[in-house]
């Protein structure tokens, strides 16, 4: 079976959520860890989504909502992550420089009130970082956290920088992209520092690319590991999915 680390849900995107789960269970994508990264995502998943005992959540507030999230929010956040045992993690939080720096600092902060939090209740970090490696590196250096880069796209250089720090890379639908230097990464780290997400709706893997993505398509990033790596597909899942229970700590039956 596989683990869909990385997806977001909501009623604005899909039509059904059995429908979703169901094509999901039918790719053999059986644990699905969504994350909700604004306060009515959260709000959504908290009222929707906690039926489905294969569902599995992170939450925390993404760095492009900074400038609504009050000290309340975070005090909110710690309290609902103390009475889910469905949410496995703080994310994704971190950094994106890519519209701008204006409020570079209002971000920074924003983070690092979020690792603390994450090092206070021992939870792992799911980390977005887009035009900010730098920073990321220097201000995760400062917390003693485990977690995952999600949607890592970096150089081997970075991934080796992240990888000796102890952190997995989420590995997504970019590496199916044809102009993707993903794959030349993808073959130099280990199988066990990777785990598999599709960020769901966004990103979807070829060859189903510029469609709405869905936790089913999982199978194709796995393909496209297994070839790039030229070991077995069955190896791809079962190391990925032992890496994401670990990190997460789902238990065995999960
Ligand atoms: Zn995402």
């Amino acid at each position: 079976m596989y683990i869909d680390t990385h997806l977001h849900l909501s009623k604005k995107d899909y039509d059904s959520v059995e429908g979703f789960i169901q094509r999901a269970v039918d790719s053999n994508v059986r644990k699905l860890i969504v994350s909700a990264c604004d306060k009515e995502s959260i709000e959504e998943c908290l009222t929707s989504l906690q039926e489905y005992d294969n569902i599995f959540f992170t939450f925390g507030y993404h760095p492009s909502v900074v400038d609504s999230i009050t000290d309340e929010d975070l005090v909110y956040l710690e309290q609902i992550l103390q009475t889910h045992s469905n949410i496995v993690g703080i994310g994704e939080i971190g950094l994106d420089y890519h519209y701008g720096k204006e409020n570079k600092a209002k971000q920074i902060k924003l983070f690092q009130d979020q690792l603390q939090l994450a090092k206070k209740l021992n939870l792992p970090v799911v980390i977005h970082s887009r035009d900010a490696t730098e920073d990321t590196i220097a201000i995760l250096k400062q917390y003693a956290v485990r977690g995952v880069i999600h949607c890592f796209t970096g150089s081997l250089e970075t991934a080796q920088i992240y990888l000796s720090m102890g952190y997995l890379l989420g590995i997504g639908g970019v590496v199916t992209f044809s102009n993707s230097h993903l794959k030349e990464v993808i073959q130099k780290i280990p199988l066990e520092s990777i785990v598999l997400e599709t960020d769901s709706p966004y990103l979807a893997p070829v060859p189903v690319r510029g469609s709405i993505n869905e936790s089913k398509n999982i199978p194709y990033i796995a393909q496209k590991i297994a070839d790039v790596k030229e070991v077995p597909l069955t190896l791809v899942e079962e190391v990925t999915t032992e890496n994401a229970r670990r990190i997460f700590d789902l238990g065995v039956d999960a």
